[in-house]
């Protein structure tokens, strides 16, 4: 929230000036006692320890994530100056960017990696779509919207349109404006999609698997493709536009391969040589495996199976027993790529239980000749307009595995 008056300081009661220095921007409660009268949720404060104040930061007493850093600067004005500044710097890192050329669905602001604590906005052909991560975000950014749409155009971004999507925690409480068309239809350098920025997941579309989309495009030519937890059918379409002989895409959500069947008519591609099924992805598995089919590339990118970081023995359990039925259905000497959402799942994390799965006797059995290694030839994270600030791995949450068998 802007103001004149100067927020209030809180001491921190754990030493975190070199990791907020190396560009952290979160405190944790356990560090921040917050005052026993309150603070607003998404109310701004000023930081310190002994040495003195650190940063700024919007208060959320709701939240484990206690605090976030807007501003190192301890004396520079939070106000729509300040918002301006930090949105136009955004805009100005994606119009400078060569990954981005020939794509009309863009993400213009990725929170915390672009000094926008909690603040997304992605833009699709001329509409721009804000989210904001919880409600103390929310209160925090609301005031300054007009600032930061200002300072993106500014920046190079354009857009005439602004839709509020709202809070990706809950319901919407906080949309300006009239709704957008219900369907925007954006380009990804040869693909074509229809995004569905009101009911979809997220603001509507996977923008942070591009990169990993055109490398997948790459990996196809002739090959059989079976794409699981396909969504709208984002490397489904890159895949046959690559040359795939034929693909097999999966969702167990009915909207989401009604949307990928749209998609190909978009983009100009035959329904012919693509086979959409609704199904659970592991009940699919299973029965593929039974009926002896294989596939030359095999691209798992599931939700996310650790919401929090107590899940993630289980969620290491799920990705392991995804991994095994997976490749159980890879031709031999195909390929097999695993995408992770879930921040609290490290590289190393997957790689770990890669090299668990190969190992095992039923992996050798069911590919015979093959010496349990997985080759691991490219790992990569998400799309350039999704930055990661390097004193924040957190912000790594994207994961990408493209391996050999
Ligand atoms: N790869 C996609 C994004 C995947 S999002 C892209 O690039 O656009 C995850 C998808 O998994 C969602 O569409 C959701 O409907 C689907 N899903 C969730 N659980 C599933 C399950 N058990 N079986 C199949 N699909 C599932």
């Amino acid at each position: 929230m802007t103001s004149t008056a100067r927020p209030p300081s809180l001491r921190l009661t754990k030493a975190l000036g070199e990791s907020i220095a190396s560009g952290h921007p979160w405190i944790f409660d356990r560090a921040l006692p917050l005052p026993a009268r309150g603070l607003p949720s998404g109310s701004l404060a000023l930081i310190e320890d002994e040495s003195g104040p650190l940063a700024q930061v919007f208060i959320d007493p709701d939240s484990p994530i206690r605090a976030r850093v807007v501003e190192r600067n301890v004396d520079r004005r939070i106000d729509a100056a300040w918002a301006h500044s930090v949105a136009r710097h955004a805009a100005q890192r994606r119009a400078r960017d060569p990954l981005l050329t020939g794509c009309d669905g863009i993400r213009l602001v990725h929170g915390e990696a672009d000094g926008c604590p909690g603040l997304v906005v992605d833009a699709y052909a001329g509409v721009a779509v804000v989210m904001f991560d919880g409600r103390a975000a929310a209160a925090f950014w609301t005031p300054l919207l007009a600032a930061v749409l200002a300072g993106l155009g500014d920046g190079g971004a354009s857009f005439d349109r602004t839709w509020v999507k709202g809070d990706r925690r809950g319901a919407a409480p906080y949309p300006i404006g009239e709704p957008p068309p219900s369907i925007i239809e954006i380009g990804e350098d040869d693909a074509r999609f229809g995004v569905d920025v009101v009911g979809g997941q997220k603001t509507g579309f996977f923008l942070d698997q591009r990169d990993n989309r055109r490398l997948v495009a790459t990996h196809c030519a002739g090959a059989t493709v079976l794409n699981l937890f396909c969504y709208t059918g984002g490397f489904s379409l890159k895949a046959a536009l690559g040359g795939a002989a034929r693909v097999t895409s999966v969702d167990s959500a009915p909207r989401a391969i009604e949307s990928l069947v749209d998609n190909l008519r978009r983009t100009g591609l035959s329904p012919h040589g693509h086979q959409p099924v609704c199904a659970d992805a592991f009940e699919f598995l299973r029965q593929a495996h039974a009926q002896g089919r294989r596939w030359d590339l095999v691209i798992a990118d599931p939700p996310s199976f650790a919401p929090s970081e107590r899940t993630k023995s289980t969620a290491l359990r799920g990705y392991a027993r995804l991994v095994e039925a997976c490749l159980a259905v890879v031709e031999p000497a195909g390929r097999f790529a695993l995408a992770s959402c879930s921040s609290h799942v490290t590289e190393g994390d997957l790689l770990g239980v890669l090299a668990g799965v190969g190992a095992t006797d039923r992996m050798r059995r069911s590919h015979s000749g093959w010496r349990g290694e997985l080759r691991v030839r490219v790992a990569a994270g998400a799309a350039s307009d999704h930055p990661v600030v390097p004193g924040f791995p957190e912000g790594r949450y994207l994961k990408f595995l493209l391996c050999d068998l």
